[in-house]
């Protein structure tokens, strides 16, 4: 069977065998994540109008990074004792995988903390890093 998507390793730039690799991301990254958004938050917060937080587009531009997803291969894995987040990689090779555990994900209170998103929008472009397809999907934008 072939796979409509595959896992690039962030280390060796190597394609991720089924029960090779995962999708992960470090809780403690997520948590720090966090914590630095909500200093972000009380430093550029403007004065809450009708208790609504705004920002001045300035002041998005230092908007702190979210955690990042990581692609490993098991032998290449930096921090194999981490406490993750993981999705091995032969539960993510299709377009229908991806959906569901963005589904799955969703329910996470943290996943916004995360680049989630970017691995989505990389995915769909192509990018050629962590997760993406083997034929260029129709994208319409
Ligand atoms: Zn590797």
């Amino acid at each position: 069977m072939t796979h409509e998507l595959v896992a690039i390793c962030d280390a060796c730039k190597q394609t991720i065998a089924d029960g090779d690799g995962s999708l992960w991301v470090d809780m403690a990254e997520i948590e720090q994540a966090t914590t630095n958004e909500r200093a972000w938050e009380q430093l550029e917060a403007e004065q809450p109008e009708r208790g609504v937080l705004t920002f001045s587009g300035e002041s998005l531009q230092s908007y702190p990074d979210p955690a990042h997803w990581r692609v490993h291969q098991h032998s290449c894995d930096p921090a194999p004792n981490a406490n993750s987040h993981a999705i091995e990689i032969h539960r993510c090779r299709s377009w229908a995988d991806l959906v569901w555990w963005t589904a799955h994900l969703l329910g996470k209170a943290w996943l916004p903390r995360t680049d989630w998103d970017e691995l989505l929008q990389e995915a769909a472009e192509a990018g050629q890093t962590r997760i993406t397809p083997v034929t260029s999907p129709t994208l319409h934008r």
